[in-house]
């Protein structure tokens, strides 16, 4: 008896519209399963299951389903739900979404790279058969393809084989080792047994023998259990046992994947009246809108408040998301939850790796609310993605950061905004938080489309920092400047660490990336494939492609004139450390950027040395803006402004002044009274008048109104569109023939096409559409005839090979 054929629409992990159609007699097939497919040319996919029917495809001979990998769905309905509203409203594939969603671990395929899992012991005593033949063969090719290894083991669900070893931690999929963050969790053999215990244990000639071997090494060194056994000889089953016998024991070194914290210490703390007040009428809010916009100066206490409505959610039972732009900066907070809510918290960040991934994804899956290991999961924005399925409330902590927003690949979501649509399908609550809301959320907060609650006063009462301007047209006309530094600036930061205060000084990185120029001719390195100056990096000697990572030696002499005169323009933050070496040797400078920041721990590192007040001056990029909370700092200086002022985007004072806040928010947090110190060219510019006046509500209300007056958000809605190809004719054909066709449909709405500021990144030009959609106007709409017309670009001979960008809402 056959049972009859059924047909399920599959979602594939590649970038194609919609879903396929494969066929399949088996019976218990649910929406949300994996399965396995063959899609192409002998290719196997893991594909979610997002229809179950039988209707049989018309056009195309349904291929057989090959295998089914889980027995409960690991995505529930309203991720997918979620899952096709992203791909949606960003105009990209349901493919697209699910490369994003699913740690690559749960997404196998035929091309997927298998190398042996770094925690391996090498102790194969307990594989099976199949799983040492595995490792044999990794042993010799370091990395096999699944459709290889399905070659090599003979079994007919390779992928199944394969899920398992992944679990078991003895292989892993490759792709995470990308991450150049990637950590490894060591295993370390720790020799625990007291000489008493030693004498009052028996142990087998092997275990006493491997006891003796432990001794003559080195025992001063940590030895990884892996590094040990290879050492001594013995076998994993021998210092299993000595481990039981509690002679040894095994301990994890570097960052564990959910931050273990051993007890819950409960802190609780006393609202003040005012943040009282802000929490009743954030609890009010809820009762009438899905969104509250919590606008609350810098150290007002918005955390603590964030910490009060997630109690309330967990006495409901309920999930709590808290996320935040940037994981890697942000161990305080992290801290700050884990004191008051223990091992509830879990925690996403990119040093995962694919077991890791899926032991988080499992843990936010489990439906027994008793069972439930991290009702407080944070992450950043791809948390998104997790498979909750009784959320309560989404935190969105510093909801005006633009790294909320994903640049590449597609999706290219706003993590903000999609939050807002996860809530609602789970009829939860979004609580944005920032001492500088964004102006399209203000804006919404204004119109009654979100609720809005302030706070404008610091927690026990310290004083917001006192901000001044210092003009550097004057200092450098009158020949005053020492290095990047006015004597105003100068004299503060002498003033305050003589009194055994800290300093921060800011300095922006856009627009000031150190170049090489020949003193000579005047000629800068540039990238070949890439139309930008390679950036000077001291430290090693070498210039670099920001783009393309392109990297060379500094030239010994100028290729152009070969004089031997090179030397560097601009101020980076590694200038400014080194002038401060120079200037103030007696105090202890450190830098924080993206280059400092690298090593494994280096970020925290710097932070816990700041804090301990090993450090006297911390000078850095954007890093220092972010949710940093630090005691005994009494000045900080922005070394200039104007870089973010003339920027050439709608943006730029938006950006300036939230950036400028929020570093002036590390000043002063506890005791007097904080100095700020910002040097500019500009000192007439209204911006400054405001920052000093602390008047946020002034400056978003003038921003909302330009806004209105230039048509951009929140007036108007943006869709950008970038075309990308490496000939430069056939990119100004297809660009000229798109907008011919937009025009159209939407007239004047289209601006463009143009090059971008740097128009060719890795051989590839570039050229940019913008549509400008008014708030009125159906959005929806307007991006069914955008994706007709591209459709049909991408179907004429001509532009086949022309790549399209979407990107909806911009930042
Ligand atoms: P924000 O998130 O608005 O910057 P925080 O929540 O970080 O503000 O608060 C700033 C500082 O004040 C923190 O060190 C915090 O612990 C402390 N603080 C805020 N509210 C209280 C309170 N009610 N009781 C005790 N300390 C508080
Ligand atoms: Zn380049």
């Amino acid at each position: 008896m056959f049972s009859p054929l059924k047909y399920i629409d599959v979602i594939l992990p590649l970038p194609l519209k919609g879903t396929f159609s494969y066929a399949s007699e088996q019976e218990e097939l649910e929406v949300g399963q994996r399965v396995v497919v063959q899609f192409g040319v002998r290719k196997l996919y893991t594909a979610i299951i997002k229809r179950v029917h039988d209707e049989k495809p018309t056009d195309y001979e349904a291929k057989p389903l090959l295998a089914i990998l889980d027995e409960a769905p690991v995505v529930n309905a309203i991720q997918l739900q979620f899952w096709e509203w992203i791909a949606k409203y960003y105009m990209c594939n349901l493919g697209d979404v699910m490369q994003a969603a699913l740690p690559s671990s749960l997404k196998l395929a035929s091309e997927s790279q298998v190398i042996i899992h770094p925690d391996f012991d090498g102790d194969i005593d307990d594989l099976k058969a199949e799983e040492e033949m595995l490792i044999t063969a990794l042993s010799n090719q370091e990395q096999m393809s699944v459709a290889a290894i399905s070659k090599l083991i003979n079994t007919s669900s390779v992928f199944s084989f394969i899920n398992e070893v992944i679990r078991k931690e003895i292989v892993q999929i490759k792709e995470d080792l990308h991450d150049k963050y990637k950590m490894k969790v060591l295993k370390v053999a720790r020799f625990i047994a007291s000489d008493e215990l030693l004498a009052n244990t028996k142990l087998t000639h092997k275990q006493m023998a491997f006891v003796e071997a432990y001794k003559q090494l080195n025992i001063s060194k940590i030895w990884s259990v892996a590094d040990l056994l290879k050492e001594t000889g013995f076998s994993r089953a021998i210092f299993n046992a000595l481990v039981k016998k509690e002679i040894f024991t095994i301990e994890e070194e570097g960052i564990s994947r959910l931050l273990k914290s051993s007890q819950e210490i409960i802190e609780d703390k006393q609202l003040a009246d005012f943040q009282e007040k802000a929490l009743s009428e954030i609890k009010t809010a809820f009762t009438k809108k899905e969104v509250c916009l919590l606008h609350g100066v810098t150290s007002s206490g918005k955390t603590e408040l964030y910490i009060k409505l997630i109690e309330q959610q967990l006495k409901q039972g309920k999930q709590v998301l808290y996320l935040l732009p940037e994981i890697a900066l942000t161990t305080q907070i992290i801290k700050r939850l884990q004191k008051h809510f223990g091992n509830k918290v879990g925690i996403t960040h990119s040093h995962l790796n694919n077991g890791e991934r899926v032991e988080v994804w499992k843990a936010v899956q489990e439906t027994d609310s008793q069972k439930v290991k991290y009702p407080i999961m944070l992450g950043a924005r791809s948390s998104l993605f997790l498979p909750f399925n009784n959320l309560g409330l989404i935190i969105v902590d510093e909801e005006h950061d633009s790294s909320f927003k994903q640049h590449q690949p597609a999706p290219r979501y706003h993590a903000r905004d999609a939050a807002i649509y996860l809530a609602h399908l789970h009829k939860a609550k979004v609580l944005l938080g920032s001492a500088t809301p964004c102006v399209e959320s203000y804006y919404n907060a204004k119109v009654g489309k979100y609720a809005l609650v302030e706070m404008h006063t610091r927690f026990a009462d310290i004083a917001l920092p006192k901000i001044s301007t210092i003009d550097i047209r004057k200092a450098h006309l009158k020949k005053e400047m020492k290095q990047q530094f006015a004597p105003q600036l100068l004299n503060a930061i002498k003033d305050t660490l003589s009194i055994g205060k800290q300093v921060i000084l800011f300095q922006n990185r856009r627009g000031y990336s150190p170049v090489l120029s020949c003193g000579t001719c005047a000629y800068t390195p540039n990238c070949n494939s890439c139309d930008v100056s390679l950036t000077y990096h001291k430290w090693n000697y070498h210039l670099k492609c920001h783009y393309c990572g392109y990297t060379e030696q500094v030239p010994e002499v100028c290729p152009s004139c070969t004089a031997k005169d090179f030397s560097d323009k601009g101020f980076g933050t590694e200038q400014i450390e080194e002038s401060l070496k120079e200037l103030l040797p007696d105090y202890v400078t450190k830098r924080m950027d993206y280059d400092t920041t690298r090593g494994k721990n280096a970020h925290q590192n710097i932070i816990t040395d700041f804090e301990q007040g090993r450090i006297d001056i911390l000078v850095g990029t954007q890093m220092v803006t972010k949710g940093l909370d630090f005691d005994n700092v009494a000045l900080v200086g922005i070394l200039n402004a104007d870089s973010m002022l003339h920027f050439p985007d709608f943006r730029a004072y938006e950006r300036a002044f939230q950036l400028m806040m929020q570093v002036a928010g590390r000043a002063g947090r506890k005791g007097e009274q904080g100095q700020v110190l910002i040097q500019t060219y500009d000192e007439e510019h209204e911006m400054f008048a405001l920052l000093k006046a602390n008047n946020f509500g002034t400056f978003i209300k003038n921003q909302v109104e330009e806004r209105r007056l230039f048509s951009y958000p929140p007036y108007n809605r943006l869709i950008g569109i970038t075309l990308k190809h490496k000939k430069q004719r056939k990119l100004d054909e297809a660009a000229q023939q798109l907008v011919v066709m937009m025009k159209k449909s939407f007239g004047t709405r289209v601006l463009g096409p143009e090059y971008p500021a740097i128009a060719r990144i890795r051989n590839y030009y570039h050229k940019n559409v913008l549509l400008k959609i008014e708030q009125e106007g159906s959005v929806a709409e307007a991006k069914k005839i955008l994706n007709t017309i591209i459709e049909r670009m991408q179907n004429h001979s001509d532009f086949k090979s022309i790549r399209f960008i979407m990107d909806v809402d911009p930042v």
